[in-house]
């Protein structure tokens, strides 16, 4: 059963928001995202409404994430859920190993076999863009999931849109909502995730077995969501509505 998006309770929710393709459009590289003049003020507007309980839930890392956003005030996990920033705190690790030097190698291996291959080094993982050969898409796939199989103990590869994450087994975008629907902000709230890709399809899952709502930007619409827009300009119109039309009695 879907719930009725448009009756929510903003004082009863918590909201878990990814950014690229979710919030923002996605570009042709993860620097050239352009960041809508009101969106920060948009997100504290949900933040005051909500007491609190907003987290951007990311593929970026926090230091990205906080650099794109530097006047955001609002609690990131980053990095699909590997680390948790509190503001005024230092993010804390979820559980995410350090990438071996032998693991980097071979992935950088990688940028120099496929031109147009970019290798990014986040804190707690490694992401293989290939957005600018898109034609190559799944030489490059297997090509990362070679390099990671001799650690596969403890890595895995996790697809997305034109990349490749890899990650600590066991970190995704579900456990970091489930940690911090433990948080007093957070608890006994209303769940409601918005995503775009197939990272998020872990928040989704924890996101439905708290009750709460999934809403998904682009791709096609899904019989288990509970809304779908097509751009993230129409997810920032519906949250707008939401914390400028129901302001509380
Ligand atoms: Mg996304």
């Amino acid at each position: 059963m879907t719930l009725d998006l448009d009756r929510l309770q903003l004082e009863r929710c918590a909201f878990f928001l990814d950014v690229d393709g979710t919030l923002i459009d996605i570009a042709a590289s993860p620097q050239e995202v352009v960041i809508p003049p009101d969106l920060v003020q948009l997100l504290h507007q949900l933040q005051n409404r909500t007491q609190g309980a907003l987290a951007l839930v990311s593929g970026r890392s926090v230091d990205d994430l906080r650099q794109l956003l530097p006047h955001l005030d609002v609690i990131i996990a980053g990095e699909h859920g590997a680390e948790i920033w509190r503001p005024g705190e230092t993010p804390q690790n979820l559980g995410a190993a350090p990438i071996p030097h032998e693991l980097t190698e071979a992935l950088e291996k990688i940028t120099h076999d496929f031109d147009g291959v970019v290798l990014e080094r986040k804190p707690r993982g490694r992401a293989i863009h290939f957005r600018a050969i898109p034609t190559q898409e799944y030489a490059v796939r297997d090509a990362v999931a070679l390099a990671v199989k001799p650690f596969a103990q403890r890595f895995e590869v996790v697809p997305g849109k034109m990349v490749a994450e890899v990650r600590t087994i066991g970190i995704d975008k579900g456990q970091a909502i489930a940690k911090l629907m433990q948080d007093p902000t957070f608890k006994g709230r209303l769940p409601v995730f918005a995503g775009d890709d197939v990272t998020d399809e872990a928040g989704f899952l924890i996101v439905r077995a708290h009750g709460g709502a999934v809403i998904r930007v682009g791709g096609a619409p899904r019989a288990d969501l509970d809304r779908h827009f097509e751009t993230p300009a129409e997810l920032r119109g519906w949250l707008s509505r939401c914390v400028t039309e129901r302001a509380p009695a």
